[in-house]
């Protein structure tokens, strides 16, 4: 039996790639905003039913770039329970994070907690929806709006979501994707800002071109963070055959809850209501005093057979090293708490349907 990860990119055929990217032996223009970055920006305007998008070399300079471009000073409330770059993107701009915990359920902020964290130094607010479970944006709306804060969602796992119809790169002041390989919708590197605000919009532009004005102008400290045209060009490739990945992940995660759900000491993600899913993520949380076998055994057990999960996201960012003695992870228990637990399962479009049985068995046989 050969070995599983726990992701897979998907792939456009060959010749589908070679005639997309045909035209650049032609004109030569590899980036810069050539044609093919302007035609990925406009499919994904109206794919993601967004105003604005703007294309970046990774998700990560999406989130550094968005809040440099809103110039933000001060705190950020933010989440603990995230991939180091949510975190790392805040510090990096000079702001101090303040993690809010996570809500047991959905592991999305919890936004009863927020208000208490709030002081005269908070600018900005930066939610994640984490496995694609989208946060209570009805609520985050309603607290930045009373206090004036920025709202930024890390919307890196939600590609292509909708949420009572309504596009989740709609929510907040911007939305930060990314197309990293791994990702439901990939240009193998590759990350998109979502917005409404033109001005904003003006400056992120700048900002991913070394803050160039014109020909003889520079008046912003900027970075290098323009998506060239190959990889523009796997997007346009990728876009295209998305449809049918979603539903192949819809048929996978179908089977893992066939053999998982109703399991007592098994917590699945939940389904939410008015959210149209993209199956990004297996994540399954294993209470060990009512399963009978710890997270980190049923890791260890998968492991020996080949299987490649992961502890995603264990540690918590506020426990990281490079942190070290600068945040209490105890203030978010629940983050905690979940992040000893949970474990993402192999999730790709073209995961067999007896791998999913085979991962499956496996987790059984580690009840004692
Ligand atoms: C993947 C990811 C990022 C970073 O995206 P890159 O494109 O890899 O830079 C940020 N936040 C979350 C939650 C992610 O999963």
């Amino acid at each position: 039996m050969g070995k599983l990860l726990v992701t897979r990119s998907s792939m456009p055929p060959i010749d589908e790639y070679m005639e997309e990217i045909q035209e650049l032996w032609d004109t030569h223009w590899l980036t810069n905003m050539g044609v093919k970055h302007r035609k990925l920006q406009e499919e994904l305007k109206s794919y993601l039913g967004v105003s604005n998008v703007e294309l970046l070399t990774n998700g990560h300079m999406a989130l550094e770039l968005t809040m440099q471009a809103m110039n933000l000073h001060g705190e950020v409330i933010t989440t603990p329970f995230t991939f180091a770059s949510t975190t790392h993107a805040i510090v990096r701009n000079g702001l101090t994070p303040v993690f809010c915990d996570i809500r047991p359920d959905d592991f999305t902020m919890d936004v009863d907690k927020i208000e208490s964290l709030i002081t005269d130094q908070t600018c900005a607010i930066v939610p994640v929806h984490v496995y694609g479970n989208i946060c209570n944006v009805e609520e985050i709306e309603q607290i930045a709006h009373k206090y004036g804060l920025k709202v930024i969602y890390d919307a890196a796992h939600a590609f292509g979501e909708t949420y009572e119809g309504r596009g989740v790169g709609t929510f907040g002041d911007a939305s930060c994707f990314s197309f990293h390989a791994t990702k439901v919708f990939h240009t193998i590197e590759g990350g998109a800002v979502c917005f409404a605000d033109e001005e904003f919009g003006l400056n992120l532009y700048r900002l991913k071109n070394f803050g160039i004005r014109g020909p003889e102008v520079v008046d912003g400290v900027g970075a290098n963070a323009k998506m060239n045209e190959f990889c523009a060009a796997m997007g346009i490739c990728n876009l295209r055959h998305l449809g049918g990945e979603l539903e192949k992940r819809k048929k996978v995660a179908e089977r893992y809850r066939s053999h998982l759900e109703g399991i007592e000491g098994i917590q699945l993600n939940p389904v939410q209501q008015d959210v149209k899913q993209n199956y990004a993520y297996f994540p399954a949380v294993f209470d060990e005093k009512v399963y009978g076998a710890s997270r980190n055994e049923v890791f260890e057990k998968l492991a020996e057979k080949g299987i490649g999960a992961r502890k995603y996201f264990y540690p918590l960012t506020n426990t990281y090293d490079c942190y070290h003695g600068k945040y209490d992870a105890r203030l978010t228990p629940v983050a905690l708490h979940i992040s000893k637990r949970i474990l993402t399962l192999p999730m790709y479009a073209d995961l067999a349907m007896e791998d999913v049985d085979r991962i499956c068995e496996t987790i059984k046989e580690c009840r004692k």
